[in-house]
């Protein structure tokens, strides 16, 4: 209680600082239009009414527009309908008469600004909160911090950055906030018209976050990666896109041979200067390059553990950048938490081999990338969990789950 009150007269304080000093057009704009305070004076406003509060009442109801006749001060039956379409705009009852319950409904849906209260004023919270420009306390009240959230948030948008939530700076927050449902799902055709035509799903969250490309199936005899991948495709993302192609190599995929006229793994350039060696690796190596994709995981087996032979198998192999080695970590130690027996533990190599797709992906292009490699001892559910899980980890530390 005393926190609030102290809350509150700080930014009273703050408030009247402000507005001596003049210097902050936000808080001028603010109190030329009392914000969440509509003027409707004490009177309930209804057919007949007139004076400067069916004025600021018909200016209002064209800012949320619900009115588009003339600014008058005189509440006709034009303005009645404007009432009576704002009132079941809320959920209220539809009598065209301005009283305390629609003043306040009218309050909660205008202009909010430094000083506003209120249950907008918490739902504008949440709303910068969900877009990341706002991390301070939910409280329903427009303080210093709310007030630099909104700043932010019309700086990122290229609006006037005047801290004042109106029409303009609402129809973007909206816009912002809907982006998800903008998300959209596509299936594109890598080497379309070619024998090696194979699907590639795209689902794009609509919401600005990392691009992801999730590949599966560069050798064909490596079930667990394909598998793993054909999952993978329909998860749910909350931003950024997930680019899945779970059968890089369908012709020796379909053969369950691990190559096919060549090794796909070996044909992506090897310096800056060469090209692809194949149509299919030219084709991938494309859409790496055309998705603009942030971070690449290759999925394969290797035939037996690192630890007990020669072979690559239970490993993830990664291009160094910062936050490549801090990705490979964790997802190396969160699946080798669940692994008791040491030998089978996952282990972390550094460089993807010349002329493979993480290689050239992250050397030449940019990419974030890593080869995850599989032992083919254990049952295949047991390898597809792995490669899951590796995914999993990837996708959740970026946010995107
Ligand atoms: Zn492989």
């Amino acid at each position: 209680m005393i926190k609030n009150l102290v809350k509150r007269f700080a930014i009273i304080a703050l408030i009247t600082l402000f507005s001596l000093s003049g210097l902050i057009p936000a808080v001028q704009a603010a109190s030329s239009k009392p914000a969440a305070t509509a003027a409707y004076g004490t009177r309930d406003l209804s057919l007949g009414s007139q004076g400067s509060a069916v004025t600021q009442l018909q200016k209002d109801l064209a800012s949320l527009g619900f009115y588009s006749n003339s600014i008058d001060g005189s509440f006709g039956p034009k303005t009645h309908a404007a009432v009576v379409s704002f009132q079941k705009s809320q959920g209220l009852k539809t009598d065209g008469v301005v009283g305390p319950i629609t003043k306040r409904a009218l309050s909660e849906v205008l202009d909010l600004a430094l000083g506003s209260q209120g249950s907008a004023v918490t739902q504008l919270q949440k709303d910068l909160a969900s877009l990341g420009f706002y991390s301070s306390s939910i409280d329903g009240s427009f303080g210093p911090k709310t007030h630099a959230a909104v700043v932010s948030f019309q700086k990122s948008r290229g609006l006037k950055t005047d801290g004042v939530v109106g029409p303009v700076t609402r129809a973007a927050l909206n816009k912002a906030l809907t982006g998800s449902s903008k998300a959209t799902r596509k299936t594109v055709t890598i080497a379309a018209g070619t024998i090696y035509a194979t699907p590639m799903y795209i689902n794009d969250s609509g919401v600005p976050g990392p691009v992801v490309m999730i590949v599966g199936g560069v050798h064909g005899n490596e079930p667990a990666g394909y598998t793993a991948a054909g999952k993978v495709k329909d998860w749910n993302i909350k931003k950024g896109k997930l680019i899945v192609l779970p059968q890089a190599n369908k012709k020796a995929v379909e053969r369950k041979t691990r190559t096919y006229n060549g090794d796909l793994n070996r044909q992506f350039p090897q310096s800056s200067k060469e090209s692809c060696d194949s149509t299919l690796a030219k084709a991938i190596y494309a859409a790496v390059k055309n998705y603009e994709v942030d971070w690449l995981m290759d999925m394969h087996e290797g035939y037996n553990y690192t630890k007990i032979s020669d072979s690559v198998g239970q490993s993830l192999i990664y291009y160094p950048s910062t936050p490549a080695n801090t990705m490979a970590n964790a997802i190396v130690d969160k699946l080798n938490s669940g692994i008791s027996t040491s030998y089978k533990k996952f282990t972390l190599y550094r460089y993807p081999v010349k002329g493979s797709l993480a290689r050239a992906s992250a050397q030449f292009l940019g990419v974030h990338a890593f080869i995850f490699e599989t032992c083919d001892n254990p049952s295949l559910s047991v390898r597809v969990n792995y490669h899951l899980k590796a995914a999993d980890t990837l996708l959740s530390r970026l946010g995107m789950l």
